[in-house]
Parts: C-alpha cells; sequence; structure tokens
C-alpha cells in the first residue's frame, strides 16, 4: 500500500468540494489556482463548473497549471420517460465523453439516474426495474462511443437512499454486474468508480473490489460519513471526522494495482461557509493521516 503521509502527490481535489468558498459560489479557474499554489496535482471537475468557464478556456488552464484529471463528474442520468429523452441524454453523454477527451482524463465518471422526474420532486413512475434497463442500455450505447474516443467509463454505485432520484444502480455487486454484462471481456473501457462514502457500509464491499479487479478500478473516492448526518446531500464528512475506515478500503483497492489518484470529494455546507484555502489545507492534511 502506497504511503500517504509524508505528500499529497496523489490527491485530487474533486472541484465540488470547494465550490462554494464563504458561502459563495467559486468560479473554476480560481479553484484550479488555488490547487496549483497548494501543490494540488490532480483535480476532478464537474461539468457545470466547466460549462460556466467554457471547455476551451479549462483545457488551456489544466494544461498550463500542468493539472491531471482522476475524472470528470459526472456523465450518466440516462433515464427517461420517452425515446425523445433517452435520446437526449445519449446525446449529452456522447459530449461528455468527448469533454473528458478534450481534458485528457482518467476517466468519465457516471451518475446513472433512477426514477425519472424524481429528482424534480415528481416521479414519472414507480418501475425502478424499466429504469435499470434503461441504464444498462444507455451505459452499453455509449461504451460503444467511448471505446472508440479511447475514454473508459466509471460507473459510480450511489448509496441506496439516492435509489430514487440520482442513481439506481446503488452497490458494486450490481454495478460490477453491469460491467460483466456489458463489458465481459474486461477491457478496462468500463469499471466502477469507488466512492466510499457510497459504499463504505456493504458487507460485500471488500469482495466485491476483489471482484472488480485492476481492470474495473477506475476512481476511488473519499469523504466521510458523519454520525449523525444531518443532510442527505451536503453533510459528507472531511476524511477523519467520521466512521469509514478509508485506509482499510485504499488497502484492499491497492492490493489489486490501483494507482491512481484518491479523490476528496466533499459536499458539504459546513466547509463551504469556510474559505477555500482552510478547506484545501484540511484536505492535504487528512489526505496523509485519515486517507
Ligand atoms: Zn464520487
Amino acid at each position: 500500500m502506497r504511503d500517504f503521509s509524508q505528500s499529497h502527490d496523489m490527491l485530487s481535489l474533486n472541484t465540488a468540494t470547494v465550490r462554494k468558498q464563504l458561502g459563495v459560489e467559486t468560479p473554476l479557474p480560481k479553484i484550479l489556482d488555488q490547487c496549483a499554489k497548494l501543490g494540488i496535482r490532480a483535480i476532478a471537475p464537474w461539468r457545470d463548473q466547466i460549462h460556466s468557464t467554457g471547455l476551451v478556456e479549462t483545457s488551456k488552464l489544466v494544461r498550463s497549471l500542468d493539472l491531471k484529471l482522476s475524472g470528470v463528474a459526472r456523465g450518466g442520468m440516462f433515464t427517461a420517460t420517452d425515446d425523445a429523452g433517452l435520446k437526449l441524454a445519449a446525446e449529452d453523454n456522447r459530449r461528455a465523453v468527448d469533454e473528458a477527451c478534450e481534458l485528457n482524463s482518467a476517466c468519465l465518471v457516471l451518475v446513472v439516474g433512477a426514477l425519472p422526474g424524481a429528482l424534480q420532486g415528481k416521479a414519472a413512475h414507480k418501475n425502478i426495474a424499466l429504469s435499470r434497463q434503461q441504464v444498462t442500455d444507455g451505459v452499453g450505447t455509449l461504451l460503444e462511443y467511448a471505446r472508440k474516443q479511447n475514454m473508459p467509463l466509471a460507473i459510480e454505485p450511489l448509496h441506496p437512499m439516492y435509489a430514487a432520484d440520482r442513481a439506481c444502480i446503488n452497490t458494486m455487486e450490481h454495478a460490477l454486474d453491469v460491467c460483466d454484462a456489458l463489458d465481459p471481456q474486461r477491457s478496462g473501457m468500463l469499471g466502477v468508480a469507488v466512492d466510499m462514502y457510497h459504499v463504505w457500509w456493504d458487507p460485500k464491499l471488500k469482495q466485491q473490489i476483489d471482484r472488480a479487479g485492476r481492470e474495473r478500478l477506475l476512481a476511488f473516492h473519499v469523504c466521510d460519513w458523519l454520525t449523525p448526518t444531518t443532510d442527505l446531500l451536503l453533510d459528507r464528512g472531511m476524511p477523519g471526522d467520521g466512521v469509514i475506515d478509508i485506509k482499510q478500503a485504499r488497502g484492499w483497492v491497492e492490493a489489486h494495482g490501483f494507482n491512481g489518484y484518491a479523490e476528496v470529494e466533499i459536499f458539504s455546507n459546513r466547509w463551504w461557509a469556510l474559505s477555500g484555502e482552510e478547506t484545501l489545507k484540511t484536505c492535504i492534511e487528512r489526505h496523509k493521516t485519515a486517507v
């Protein structure tokens, strides 16, 4: 297992972690500049942040600051109520692949979607099996395109509390079932993003990491599960502040040869209330002690 205690070379910052600073939305160029100043060498930007800055401008900045991308967040949201909706989702996902390519990302992270309309407050139906079929079909179609562009797709299983509105793939086992069905040859072009916030509780976590193996372990996201958690979306903890044994899981992933970044991904009103520098310095410190 790699020793992170002396440096933060393998820390990647998911840019949502400091999307707000002192409570104010912060533009991506400022975040990238802050990373560079603090010696953070990798990032995972969100597409809405990329679009606000512009893809070309973002690409220029990434290159000039010599930042690597552990991922782009995010593609997915494959489900819809009709063919037109499915087509729109497919088109948007091809654009996401193109953007990830332009930024030379290690992968495109997929949050696959769930019951259409649920995220907006009213689910169009209760047929989660249908949603899961649409997801498998959507990932399969996108995989054909991603292969041509040489951009690996990382399915991120989300905690079951998001099964209705964000992702109907909620376990590593389910994500890997989809991978096995669509990419039986284990080409390295389809795998999983292991986000500890979503999967730490799973009694099959180690077993499924072992099943995934090197070809399917494409990303490793870290934050912590606070007790109590006061918000389902915006109360993720800083590594070390909660109950997740991140180091143990990192050991499991690295036992298969995973040598990518540990991506800190925290959506938290607590941390968004602070200055970016304070949050980033704490990420660096915790990367050395708790990741
Ligand atoms: Zn994640």
